[in-house]
């Protein structure tokens, strides 16, 4: 699943902003690769008393808003490359949310579904050991991401508040409640790109009582679009999802649309769901790429990078009018191209549609840093206003410069953090950015 070449796409995107936007060769230069690299081996004693090396990254790519910010993965065909990549997006995602913060990803070689508790537990603490001076609340603030979950998060926290020896909760975001978590963080991205799909129906005047989604991946991001694709009154017509014991790909659906909430008890922490529970409630088994065919309005890839290409394309139902990237870089550069000559499919790109978990963990930063806590409601207000203004901005600029609206996304990333390098003295305030 996953694209070898994700970061050469992201380079490249980049290369055709920096000429549409007349970039200046220094600007250009100190975007185009991380500012800073952590690769680290993690030794691990196993349960058996074997010791195992793992491969693990931090990079930051771009800091000149603020703290580095982003995800760790857990996953067993990590590669440099797609950290380098999933950290740029987050620079981009970050400006485009306007948060006051930079772009950052890690990950770690190792599919965490093998490991026992205690074994995650002693890889997320030597993970720590390894960048505790390489991060930290003011420097570089990690969270979840796929294969890594709130609990994981906890030990990460306390790793770092021993090796520092005074509380710093804010040092990464996505922990548990009871701990400095915050109230909405495990909802968050879904809640925000359903706010994204909402803004959209809008925009095209849809009703969404009237609208059907189907969607990639039932992990925390597509649980929670499911919830709240059917909270605004839409139907989720399937899910797909990963079965680890066969290692099969399924799609879960049903004629009158799924109930998420059943699904989502059904469903164990990786996002399997248990396909004999779900067919003696009703429900049919099908293939995996099923989800991509159905008769449906919004399509929401919400798992990994790469899988919306120009041969899905083809396949898709006519009646499709968006196509909500919750995923990091579900489109391939060539189905972009072929998307962006489109004007039927309004497609809501990354670094909009799931910002909505970095939204809140940049909230539950400043709950951690301030020691003073809002309650949900607060929270998902806070979120929500984020969100609807990205989007409008986003709108505004696509129809103001006559472009795509993942051009018009970038160019208000871009202009941002450029300005940022500008004023801090990185590249010449006279640097082009026309
Ligand atoms: N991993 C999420 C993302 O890709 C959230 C990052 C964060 O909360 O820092 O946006």
């Amino acid at each position: 699943m996953e694209e070898p070449n994700f970061f050469a796409a992201v380079q490249h995107q980049l290369d055709e902003f920096a000429k549409m936007l007349k970039l200046d060769s220094e600007i250009h230069a100190l975007l185009r690769h991380p500012m800073r690299e952590l690769h680290v081996l993690l030794p691990v004693r196993m349960d058996d008393g074997s010791t195992r090396v793992f491969q693990g990254f931090r990079i930051q790519h771009n800091d000149a808003r603020g703290p580095a910010k982003g995800g760790i993965r857990f996953h067993p065909h990590e590669s440099v490359d797609t950290i380098r990549a999933l950290s740029m997006l987050m620079t981009w995602k970050c400006a485009l949310a306007d948060l006051p913060l930079g772009g950052a990803k890690g990950g770690v070689i190792v599919d965490p579904a093998t490991l026992s508790e205690g074994e995650k537990e002693r890889l997320c603490r030597c993970w720590i050991r390894e960048a505790w001076k390489n991060i930290g609340h003011l420097v570089d603030i990690p969270a979840p991401d796929v294969g890594t979950t709130p609990q994981m998060m906890g030990w990460m926290m306390d790793e770092y508040i021993k090796l520092r020896g005074e509380f710093y909760p804010g040092v990464v975001t996505g922990k548990p409640l009871g701990i400095g978590g915050s109230l909405g963080r495990k909802e968050a991205t879904g809640f925000g790109a359903i706010i994204t799909v909402r803004e959209a129906l809008k925009h095209l005047r849809l009703d969404p009582k009237e609208c059907r989604a189907s969607i990639m991946g039932f992990g925390n991001v597509a649980q929670y679009v499911a919830i709240n694709f059917v909270k605004t009154g839409g139907k989720v017509m399937g899910v797909s999802y990963w079965n680890r014991n066969d290692r099969k790909s399924y799609t879960i659906t049903k004629r009158d649309g799924i109930d998420p909430c059943f699904l989502q008890s059904i469903t164990d922490q990786y996002g399997s769901i248990d396909n004999k529970k779900a067919l003696s409630n009703g429900y049919q088994v099908e293939d995996g790429d099923a989800w991509l065919l159905k008769e449906v309005e919004v399509l929401v890839p919400a798992a990994v990078e790469g899988v919306i290409t120009g041969e899905t394309l083809k396949k898709i139902s006519p009646k499709v009018r968006i196509i909500a990237e919750a995923a990091n870089g579900p489109t391939t550069p060539e189905a972009d191209a072929i998307l962006r000559k489109n004007s039927n499919i309004f497609v809501i790109p990354d670094f909009l549609c799931n910002a909505g978990g970095v939204i809140c963990s940049y909230f539950e930063g400043v709950q951690n840093n301030m020691n003073y806590y809002w309650d949900e409601e607060e929270v998902n207000q806070k979120i929500e206003k984020t969100m609807v203004n990205a989007f409008r901005r986003v709108v505004e600029t696509a129809t103001e410069e006559k472009v795509y609206l993942r051009d018009a996304a970038y160019i208000i990333a871009l202009k941002r953090v450029i300005t940022a390098m500008k004023l801090r003295g990185w590249v010449r305030s006279d640097a082009a950015l026309r």
